[in-house]
């Protein structure tokens, strides 16, 4: 069976006694296929929904299959209340199949998508339940590499759950969080400078403090900050910072400077960005609200503050 043609088996089989009763399609991405679907215990209903992300056995090529290794050997050992729970994998037939913590909101791509930007309580809400997950991550020095709205997932009632674990690192030293990768990885818009750098040099953690810079603009804008058609050019401004933000007019949101400050401080060499501790006390988080709670309506458009 491929993943990209027909649906999945109405029907799937752990080697336990659980099956799981597939449903709608969730969403697609570069080598798997995600659906809603009902746990069964014994053949009976549990009422408990997952997300059954099915992959195909035979990945092509081997660095992909890596791409599936390393995801379910990082992030199965992981338990934060922002990140997506992994519950189990198993294959059946000829696929693999992974279940996740379900996110019935989508993703933070999806709500731009929709929405075109965030209000800045919400940004602020988003903001540190995501340095929650990425402190969490960088205390056990993992870095996930690969932190983007795309990747940033919510739940129904609309908390963060960071997912797709497929490009992160385990850093090897433990006392050195400046242990370095050498691997070119991520999407061109969210990459940080220094992963452009010649001479193998790597990266380490802190491209995940630049891509909460990035995220925090493009909640804000509706875009990321540094763009064009072709990658070299996106490349050419992020490596000199060359980015604005809309003249007010232009623009339906409205930023605070705050925002715009906090973006500056993470937009920065690698050696001055602020970890996650010291993100959540910049004044953005302190001179106004931050939700607690969001209603789901908020996927599709804009809350009202009274
Ligand atoms: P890939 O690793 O192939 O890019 P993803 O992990 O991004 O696959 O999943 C593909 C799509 O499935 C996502 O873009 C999203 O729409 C959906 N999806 C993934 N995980 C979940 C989840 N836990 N809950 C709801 N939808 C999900």
């Amino acid at each position: 069976m491929s993943v990209h043609a027909g649906a999945p088996p109405p029907l799937v089989s752990e080697p336990s006694d659980y099956q799981y009763a597939t449903g709608a399609q969730l969403g697609k991405g570069g080598f798997a296929i995600c659906h809603r679907a009902e746990l069964l215990d014994q053949s009976r209903p549990t009422g408990r929904i997952v997300a059954l992300k099915i992959v195909k056995s035979k990945m092509e090529p081997p660095k992909l299959a890596q791409k599936f290794v390393t995801e379910l050997q990082i992030h199965s050992k992981l338990h934060h209340p922002n990140i997506v729970e992994f519950y189990r994998a198993f294959s059946f037939q000829a696929c693999t199949y992974v279940v996740l913590e379900i996110c019935d909101n989508g993703s933070l791509a999806d709500m731009i998508r929709k929405r075109k930007y965030c209000t800045m309580p919400e940004i602020r809400r988003f903001i540190i339940q995501t340095c929650g997950a990425v402190k969490y991550l960088h205390h056990r020095n993992i870095v996930h590499r690969d932190l983007k709205t795309g990747n940033l997932f919510l739940d129904k009632d609309m908390n963060i759950k960071v997912g797709d674990f497929g490009l992160a690192a385990v850093l090897l030293s433990q006392n050195d969080m400046g242990a370095r990768r050498t691997t070119m990885c991520g999407t061109p818009n969210y990459l940080a400078p220094e992963i452009l750098e010649k001479g193998g040099k790597g990266h380490n953690e802190k491209v995940d403090l630049w891509a909460i810079g990035i995220i925090a603009y493009t909640l804000a804008v509706g875009k990321a900050p540094f763009h064009a058609a072709k990658r070299e050019d996106i490349y050419k401004k992020l490596q000199t910072c060359d980015y604005t933000w809309p003249e007010l007019s232009k623009t339906p949101n409205d930023i605070s400077n705050d925002l715009k400050d906090l973006v500056g401080s993470l937009l920065v060499h690698e050696d001055d960005r602020p970890v996650p501790d010291q993100i959540v006390s910049h004044a953005f988080f302190k001179t106004a609200f931050v939700p607690l709670q969001l209603g789901s309506e908020c996927a599709n458009r804009a809350p009202r503050w009274s």
